[in-house]
């Protein structure tokens, strides 16, 4: 196996000592899921610290352990360095600087895990693609992202977080971006951020690290569309993709059936092609014209990715599609919630065929002041998907009180309390929407479903 690290790669990245002859083939920050020839990295967090783990590490079989405290050991495998964290940091930028293939990044409200999944199986057909595992893009994902980056990969994806403003250019200047991505600006994390233009302005500093002739891909419908433009480096250029026709990327007669979403994307230098995706919903169309605007702004070969992202399957609770209990098709959204997920996610809903739709809504974290309007805001999106809604939760009560009575199901104050509500009134033909934020247990009413399947 080709090193992703030599010893001399770790000493001149961090300026380290290392005593030892090491070759790391992966990167670590957890013993439990260390694999051989690994690199360990002790960071210290709030709760843990790494370096109670250094011997453990070494028996389970990495290679090297980085620490900034040796706890007592003279192991010649000890990478020492000032402080782990910039440790990481500073491998990340070492790689960043070695790797000639394109860098993709993606922010956003919601749909950067989804978007960064879809590129990679888009890319993965094009050439050996990297991109970050689950949702790791905060200070020491991102880091750690490009510290895995292998040397002959093609190309590289990943995604930026934020839950506060400031955070997003310190990592932008971490992954420079050949393309860089925003997939919504939305109400996630309004509670900390006060406003949507903020949100906007905050992700739109990722373009600021942009590479020469880079490209920034935006919603045409975000709000924000300044912003954008002003944070763009003049060295780069913006596209924008949504149904408008002044779109760069631009997405029309989108069809949504239980076996998937087709739609034909109309790009620059490529013009039409029809995509399918093997999932329904507006929100994957949308994240797809993303993703497939990324490769086309790559200048790399759009209908291959296309036919590849054929294959994408959304994450676990992310918009899966089955069948439960007898007869009842269940589009499963319970992972995450915010206010522009769970609207897209019922527009989704009323672009589906179903005899009856019935929407299990827990609530929306992270919303302080503004929680009960922004839960009370969804009314109209349950109105127009005509469904039927089973809410629980402190907030999801403002959302329930303002429907009609023929759209309230029943309302409980905790998911578990309404799973068996929601269980008694479903029927054959119904099409059932489970969506709320992590925090509000929504699996447990997944797993209701199953058990009682
Ligand atoms: P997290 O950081 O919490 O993982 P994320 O930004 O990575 O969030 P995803 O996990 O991709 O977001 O998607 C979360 C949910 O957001 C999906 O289940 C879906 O309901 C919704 N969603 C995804 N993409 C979009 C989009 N483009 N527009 C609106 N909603 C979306």
């Amino acid at each position: 196996m080709t090193a992703l690290w030599t010893s001399q790669e770790l000493r001149d990245a961090t300026q380290g000592t290392l005593a030892a002859d090491v070759s790391v083939t992966g990167i670590s920050i957890d013993t439990r899921t260390l694999k051989l020839g690994d690199l360990f990295i002790a960071l210290k967090g709030e709760t843990s610290d790494g370096h109670a783990h250094i011997a453990q590490a070494l028996e389970a079989g990495a290679a090297c352990v980085m620490v900034h405290d040796t706890q007592g050991s003279t192991d010649p495998r000890l990478l020492i360095v000032a402080d782990t964290m910039s440790g990481l940091e500073a491998l990340g930028r070492y790689a960043r600087d070695r790797f000639d293939g394109k860098v993709i990044a993606v922010t956003g409200s919601v749909g950067k895990t989804t978007t960064k999944d879809m590129l990679r199986t888009a890319l993965s057909a094009l050439g050996p693609t990297h991109a970050a595992v689950a949702s790791y893009n905060n200070h020491w994902g991102v880091p750690l992202t490009l510290a895995r980056l292998p040397r002959d990969a093609r190309f590289c994806i990943s995604e930026v977080g934020m839950n506060h403003v400031g955070e997003i250019a310190p990592l932008a200047a971490q992954v420079r971006p050949d393309v860089a991505i925003i997939t919504t600006i939305g109400t996630a994390h309004l509670g900390h951020m006060g406003s949507l233009e903020e949100i906007a302005r905050e992700k739109a500093t990722l373009f600021g690290a942009l590479t020469e002739n880079g490209t920034a891909i935006v919603p045409d419908d975000a709000i924000g569309q300044d912003l954008f433009r002003a944070a763009l480096p003049a060295h780069a250029k913006l596209w924008h993709s949504g149904l408008s026709t002044n779109s760069e990327i631009r997405l029309t007669g989108l069809v949504c059936t239980a076996d998937g979403s087709d739609f034909v994307l109309t790009l620059p230098g490529v013009g039409d092609i029809s995509v399918h995706l093997n999932a329904p919903g507006r929100h994957l169309a949308r994240n797809a014209a993303l993703a497939l605007g990324a490769v086309a702004a790559l200048g790399e070969n759009v209908s291959k990715a296309s036919h590849a992202l054929a294959d994408f399957v959304p994450g676990a609770g992310r918009g899966q599609m089955r069948a439960v209990l007898n007869g009842v098709q269940l589009l499963d959204e319970s992972y995450n919630a915010s206010t522009t997920s769970i609207r897209s996610t019922l527009e989704t809903l009323a672009l589906l065929p179903a005899k009856r739709r019935i929407a299990a809504l827990g609530d929306i974290r992270e919303l302080g002041a503004f929680a009960d309007a922004e839960h009370r805001s969804l009314a109209d999106a349950v109105i127009a998907a005509n469904a039927i809604a089973f809410c629980c939760g402190e907030h999801m009560r403002a959302l329930y009180e303002a429907l009609p009575e023929a759209l309230r199901g029943a309302y409980a104050p905790d998911s578990r309390s309404l799973a068996p509500l929601l269980l008694n009134a479903l029927r054959p033909g119904d099409l059932l929407l489970v969506k709320g934020s992590l925090g509000s247990r929504m699996r447990d009413v997944i797993a209701a479903l199953d058990n009682a399947s």
